[in-house]
């Protein structure tokens, strides 16, 4: 049954047009400039099934950015729907202010396990006893306990706020900093907001937030280290430099530690900066970045909410872990139920758990709480979403489908339009440029990767912009063609709307 004869079914549900005009009247949307919304006739989503979607009117089409990078199986999973089903016969909500659930407790065990796993190894993801290379100062860094929230944005406040106290409980600092990245995007909260270097977003709240510190994030395409002439190739993979960014970053800890106030903490996200513009780190630079920041007295803190969950590596649970680097805060959210619930998961160590222990006058509790803290709903969903990642034939369907991304975005090098293409995992981004020869941008207002996207959704690919940047992150349960009916609507998006010069 289609959407439509179901509303026909189901007398007194209101039209297509009717949902459109009550979303035009009272909803106002993220990220969004209401006036050109409210020019368009809105794309209503009813349903979903694996890769695809499907509008009020039955078309249909890709979800070429798995959701806002939420969706890691696909829609309408049935082993999901199972365990969402199966929690709602029992309970929905319960709270977690003075009372445990089941399912909290056992996801809370079982991201434990993974978040402590170092690596692959033969046997595939799940085995118990992984041959480990084992990361930097895993030791210091023991992940112990998860605190649940329910967006990435509660997840990074929970993250800063456990961070800051620990440094003044621990004695480390009185008045604890954190460093962050150039391009930092850790979510809207105004703690988060605080955390990121985002200056379009965050610029005018500046005078609301506490003041934290930012260092030169690796951005190898447009890095004024980078003294290699543009080639049609992923710009690290060319790049000339001699790490000067580290020697920046360096700089930065060590003036830092001079002063007597070493950072609190050292926050990123790892391999690559998702609302940055898909900014991807050269091989190497995570592990040496923390390696200097932890020896200059910083603790880690890695934002996983995007990266996390084999987004980045199907065999690695956390981004980190491809560095070997073991954080002592990560933070989990978008695909850690599944991309079905709003979930959110701040993991640390015992030794931060250990600072906010006391008898109860001390008033050394952590005072912070969400009212879905733990929910018994995005729980279950998450636990389930965890066997699956683990599940062998996901993982080798995981494995092909990042080479498959790889060839088929291969393709794309032949329009002079493109100039970076950065794949990380199942992660991709593509630069939109003017000249790719002297990596001349377009200017925002030109609103090149809007118009892009808005033509490959008349295709139907559905995917957001980031400036000049298009982002291709396929939901895991794709199949090769529907991979490559996504790059080829974006190729042919590119040459018409972008047109002009001819292929290279
Ligand atoms: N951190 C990162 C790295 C993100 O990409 C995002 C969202 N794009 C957030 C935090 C914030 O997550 P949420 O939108 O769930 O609050």
């Amino acid at each position: 049954m289609t959407p439509k004869q179901r509303r026909q079914r189901d007398k007194g549900t209101p039209s297509a047009a009717q949902l459109a005009k009550l979303d035009h009247q009272y909803v106002w949307h993220p990220f969004t400039q209401m006036r050109d919304w409210l020019r368009k006739k809105p794309v209503i989503i009813a349903e979903g099934n694996g890769a695809v979607l499907r509008d009020v009117d039955g078309r249909e089409y890709l979800d070429a950015n798995s959701s806002i990078w939420t969706n890691l199986h696909g829609h309408n999973h049935p082993v999901l729907n199972r365990a969402i089903r199966a929690q709602l016969s029992r309970i929905g909500h319960s709270s977690a202010l003075g009372l445990a659930n089941e399912p909290a407790s056992i996801l809370a065990r079982d991201l434990i396990a993974l978040a402590n796993r170092p690596g692959p190894n033969p046997d595939g993801f799940a085995s118990r006893h992984s041959p480990t290379r084992s990361p930097r100062s895993n030791s210091h860094s023991r992940l112990a306990k998860v605190f649940f929230s329910d967006n990435g944005s509660t997840a990074m406040e929970v993250a800063l706020k456990l961070a800051y106290e620990y440094a003044r409980r621990s004695g480390r600092s009185r008045r604890p900093r954190f460093l962050s990245l150039d391009g930092a995007y850790h979510g809207d909260t105004v703690g988060a907001v605080a955390l990121g270097h985002i200056d379009l977003f965050h610029q005018s709240y500046s005078r609301l937030l506490f003041k934290t510190d930012k260092v030169m994030a690796p951005y190898c395409y447009r890095c004024p280290f980078n003294h290699a002439r543009a080639e049609r190739a992923d710009a690290r993979d060319y790049r000339k430099c001699h790490w000067e960014c580290l020697d920046v970053l360096e700089k930065k800890v060590c003036r830092q530690r001079k002063k007597g106030n070493p950072y609190a903490a050292f926050v990123f996200e790892p391999l690559i900066q998702g609302a940055a513009g898909i900014i991807a780190q050269p091989s190497g630079w995570l592990q040496r970045a923390t390696g200097l920041a932890r020896t200059q007295g910083a603790l880690l803190v890695a934002d996983e909410v995007l990266t996390g969950l084999c987004r980045t590596g199907s065999e690695w649970f956390l981004a980190s872990h491809q560095e070997q680097v073991q954080p002592d805060f990560v933070a989990l959210a978008k695909g850690l139920a599944g991309g079905y619930m709003p979930l959110a998961a701040t993991l640390t160590t015992q030794a931060v758990f250990d600072a906010f222990l006391g008898d109860y006058a001390e008033f050394k509790t952590f005072f912070h709480g969400h009212s879905f803290t733990g929910n018994p709903l995005g729980a279950s969903a998450a636990i389930a979403n965890l066997k699956l990642l683990q599940d062998r034939s996901g993982l080798r369907w995981r494995q092909r489908l990042e080479s498959q991304l790889r060839d088929a975005l291969r393709s794309l090098w032949q329009l002079p339009q493109i100039g970076d293409i950065r794949q990380v995992g199942l992660i991709a981004g593509i630069e939109l440029v003017k000249n790719w020869r002297t990596r001349e941008p377009f200017a925002l207002s030109e609103r090149a990767g809007i118009r892009v996207c808005d033509a490959m959704a008349g295709k139907g690919v559905l995917t957001r912009p980031i400036g000049n940047v298009v982002v291709l992150m396929p939901p895991y349960c794709t199949t090769q063609q529907q991979l490559n009916r996504m790059v080829e609507s974006l190729r042919e998006s590119v040459r018409t709307v972008l047109g002009g010069a001819k292929s290279i």
